[in-house]
């Protein structure tokens, strides 16, 4: 029994807080007590009322400026959770980090810290913060969405039970999902794009190798959604990956777009709307990205209309842990955008994140993870999140593959 305070009002947010509630799913035992935080506060209400009429459990809410850490502190401090559940984008994960430590409490997040004013993610922010949390006797689990997040332990889970090693690894993202909009993106518009336009970068013996954006494609057939073009990106979990498993010869990370998604984007590009550097309009600084994000569908209003799976999963190659000699394996789950919808009003995207959310927040409270200092998902037991997967939502298959992958 346990009081969280979740941060941020967004799709992602609006799945976890949804899932937190669910008594039938024995969920309401673990989170006694959700109180929801945001900046906008309405969003944080809308939250609220669906939770209130799907499981009749009441969410507290408030309003708050993530990034004013004296202001966030006092708050975390007036409602004393267990742990703070960052939400929120990953502008606000060191100042939510530096408000826990100034609080006491504990930290989750699902994606690593990013500055504004650089197209560029990395965990060496959050590592640092490793001692400070250690000290205070309080644990940070960073990146508990899906990807990163569940693609890590999925990696863990073949590292204990079918391979000794991974010797390569590749991460497929594909989203079969259509919203019936000419150009949307799935989660926040700002994150998504600096993602994809940012130049794509794999692990390969022993560093990172860099290659042009999107310049990377391959087809392939995906199980629940059928053929689909995937392009090589970075993506954060390569990093902590290629830290946790030191014999990885190769990581990389695929994801799936249409050929008008890559259209519309080639177009913004080429314009300059999907420019991070501020420029004058009518007097006033704007940030080209920014406002396109304003002017794009709001992720979270495309659950009605979204039609379709995710399937997003591992294909590792390594060695056998039975001694049979060299096996690859395809570990992967599908989740269908309007059962996602019907459960808690988001589409898959949003569901695939916050359920993940959820189970590392319940990791942490139930103790079955524990630590002091900040952790990333390779560092615990995979076993008991796998479970979780498989009774909240988000049920995943393995399978043996012939041999390793040929592109
Ligand atoms: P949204 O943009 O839908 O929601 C973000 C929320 O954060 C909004 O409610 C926003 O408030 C709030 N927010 C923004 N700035 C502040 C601030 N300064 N103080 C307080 N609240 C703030 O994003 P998503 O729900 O799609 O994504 C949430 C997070 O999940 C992001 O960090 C994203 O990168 C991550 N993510 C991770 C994935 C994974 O698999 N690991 C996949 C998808 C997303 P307002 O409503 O006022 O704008």
């Amino acid at each position: 029994m346990s009081k969280v305070l979740v941060i941020g009002a967004g799709g992602v947010s609006s799945v976890c807080v949804h899932k937190m509630a669910q008594s039938a799913a024995g969920n309401a035992g673990i989170f006694s007590e959700i109180h929801l935080a945001s900046r906008t506060r309405s969003k944080c209400d809308a939250i609220a009322a669906s939770v209130k009429e799907r499981t009749g459990q009441v969410v507290q809410t408030y309003e708050i400026d993530a990034e004013e850490v004296p202001a966030l502190t006092r708050l975390i401090k007036q409602i004393e959770p267990k742990l703070v559940v960052n939400l929120a984008l990953p502008y606000q994960d060191l100042p939510i980090m530096d408000a826990c430590l100034a609080a006491g409490v504990s930290y989750l997040d699902t994606a690593n810290y990013e500055p504004k004013d650089q197209a560029k993610f990395e965990y060496s922010w959050q590592w640092d913060y490793h001692d400070r949390f250690k000290q205070a006797g309080l644990m940070a689990l960073l990146g508990s969405g899906f990807d990163p997040g569940v693609t890590s332990v999925f990696a863990m889970w073949l590292r204990k039970h079918r391979l000794k090693t991974i010797r390569q690894l590749d991460i497929l993202d594909c989203n079969g999902g259509d919203h019936g909009q000419a150009f949307a993106t799935n989660f926040n518009p700002e994150i998504n794009i600096r993602e994809v336009t940012a130049p794509a970068r794999h692990w390969e013996g022993g560093q990172f190798v860099e290659t042009p954006a999107m310049s990377k494609k391959v087809a392939f057939e995906f199980e629940g959604v059928g053929p689909k073009n995937m392009y090589m990106m970075y993506h954060e979990e390569l990093e902590s990956l290629a830290r946790f498993i030191p014999e990885l010869e190769r990581a990389r990370f695929w994801m799936t777009f249409g050929d008008a998604y890559i259209t519309h984007l080639t177009v913004l590009q080429n314009v300059g709307m999907t420019r991070i550097d501020p420029v004058m309009y009518q007097g006033k600084e704007i940030v080209p990205l920014q406002f396109l994000a304003a002017v794009l569908p709001k992720p979270e209003t495309l659950g009605p209309t979204t039609k379709g799976k995710t399937n997003i999963g591992d294909i590792a190659t390594g060695e056998a842990l039975d001694g049979s000699g060299e096996k690859t394996f395809y570990i992967y789950n599908i989740c269908d955008h309007e059962d996602a919808y019907a459960e808690t009003g988001n589409q898959a995207i949003s569901y695939t994140t916050g359920v993940p959310a959820m189970i590392g927040a319940a990791m942490m409270l139930t103790g079955a993870w524990s630590g002091e200092g900040v952790f990333n998902m390779e560092q615990m037991d995979p076993d008991p999140f796998m479970d979780m997967l498989n009774t909240q939502g988000l049920p995943w298959q393995v399978k043996e593959l012939p041999g390793p992958v040929e592109f």
